[in-house]
């Protein structure tokens, strides 16, 4: 997800673009801010900024 790898919106699938503003969802790790990189790669959910106010919704329901 970082790196080469193109980071894509889970939501609408856009591709995130390099210093573009984006949510990452996930669950908080465990040994805080430890690692956080790995648990990203394996939990996060990315999403673009116009997709957040859709996930805060469904969230909601
Ligand atoms: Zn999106």
């Amino acid at each position: 997800m970082f790196g080469k790898k193109s980071t894509t919106c889970t939501s609408c699938g856009k591709e995130i673009a390099v210093h573009e503003r984006s949510w990452i969802y996930m669950q908080y790790p465990p040994s805080g801010m430890t690692n956080i990189q790995k648990y990203i790669e394996l939990g996060g959910e990315v999403y673009c900024t116009s997709c957040v106010g859709k996930v805060e919704k469904q969230e909601s329901n």
